[in-house]
């Protein structure tokens, strides 16, 4: 039987450009990049090439305004903690602004900040998942000095107007960040389009491997940092770097942007056959999130009267992988806050379900899906009992 993998906003494979690039640099080339001699020479010199395809991939003016992390986690605790500390060491402010939507990432990171004695705002969202760029000026004040609002959500995929609070912000000392780790690679863009400050990318959610992200660092931008150690990435980011993850996360990411206007028009039209399919034969569903301002590979989806998980784990047994809208946490059912955040009813909330499709996926894999999923429905309904 083979094998349906529509959970590429949980991560995605290393893609063969990556993985050939990357080999050599476990065992030939084992430097550590801040090393004189001829070894390390050549693990700096792989890292600077990275460097230079990831901000030619995001449109940056110079490889400088790219720092490596560990992961988008990292990244979005740089930007915003270290844009806060910053900012608040020459008394420039202690107000942050965010939405109630965002990755945990981000949301935890703000959390950390109000404990720490900052003002944040959670902006909410409206029944798609999009937020007002009026409530973004609305809430600004003469002590805001960071927004961070993500560029399109991981779970039910809706893009957020990130240009136009941009262009508002224009006038504004604060400072912009987006999450755009969902973002990349699915839709064409680059930092000066978006306005932004800073923004986060991930290699393992666009065919790269696992342990390298970046932060895009605007010239001019200050930061203080969250590691303390050396003075790798300009004592930003201290620590020796990760030499094969962040060569392959330089070959996907360039990849990335030059295949993200096609990807991004077959991948909508995959999605949009899937859903169209979807109300025809199943019906008694809905889709989460904006209709059009959506990543193109995401359906956010709840089956009315069944829960998320159990269709998770049915097609769990059929090899075909998806993800539930719901968390799982210590036994205990989470809503989604992001569901709940759209003003979701809980059951809407359990019952729905994320799928994510990707390089590999085929309008014959949607199909095979969509057959198995009636078969899934169909037994799930057939144990409700009769009212
Ligand atoms: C996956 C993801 C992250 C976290 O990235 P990691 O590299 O897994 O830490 C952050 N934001 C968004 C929107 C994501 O999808």
């Amino acid at each position: 039987m083979k094998t349906i993998y529509f959970d590429y906003a949980a991560t995605s494979p290393v893609r063969q450009e990556a993985m050939d690039a990357m080999l050599p640099y476990f065992q030939q080339h084992f430097g550590n990049s801040g090393s004189i001699h001829d070894v390390g020479t050549r693990a700096h010199q792989a890292i600077e090439l990275a460097r230079k395809q990831v901000a030619t991939a995001l449109g940056a003016s110079s490889p400088r305004e790219i720092i490596f992390t560990s992961s988008g986690t990292e990244a979005n605790n740089l930007a915003i903690i270290g844009a806060a500390r910053y900012a608040s060491r020459f008394n420039k402010g202690n107000h942050v602004i965010t939405s109630q939507i965002e990755h945990p990432a981000v949301l935890e990171a703000c959390r950390f900040l109000e404990r720490e004695g900052f003002d944040v705002t959670y902006l909410p969202v409206d029944s798609t998942g999009q937020v007002a760029v009026e409530d973004v000026i609305q809430a600004l004040t003469d002590q805001t000095i960071l927004v961070s609002i993500m560029a399109a959500n991981n779970e039910v995929g809706t893009i957020q107007p990130i240009k136009e609070i941009s262009q508002h912000l224009r006038q504004s000392p604060a400072l912009l960040h987006t999450d755009a780790v969902q973002y990349f690679g699915k839709v064409p863009f680059t930092v000066s389009e978006l306005g932004v400050d800073l923004l986060t990318i991930g290699s393992h959610k666009i065919y790269g491997p696992k342990g390298a992200a970046a932060l895009f660092v605007r010239k001019g931008v200050q930061l203080d940092p969250i590691l303390f150690g050396g003075g790798q990435e300009r004592a930003l980011r201290p620590s020796t770097l990760n030499t094969p993850s962040i060569v392959g996360f330089g070959v996907a990411s360039l990849l990335a942007s030059k295949e993200a206007k096609a990807e991004s028009i077959r991948l909508t039209t995959l999605r949009d056959y899937c859903w169209k399919r979807l109300q025809e034969e199943i019906g008694s569903v809905t889709l989460n999130g904006h209709d059009t301002h959506r990543l193109p590979n995401n359906l956010n989806l709840s089956f009315h009267q069944v829960e998320g998980q159990a269709i998770l784990l049915e097609l769990n047994r059929k090899q075909i992988y998806v993800s539930s809208g719901s968390a799982c946490s210590s036994g205990k059912h989470q809503a989604s806050h992001v569901l709940k955040a759209m003003g979701k009813s809980d059951d809407i909330a359990y019952q729905s379900l994320r799928v994510s499709f990707g390089k590999e996926t085929s309008k014959e894999e949607i199909d095979f899906f969509i057959d198995e999923l009636k078969a899934v429905l169909h037994y799930l309904r057939s144990l409700i009992p009769a009212e």
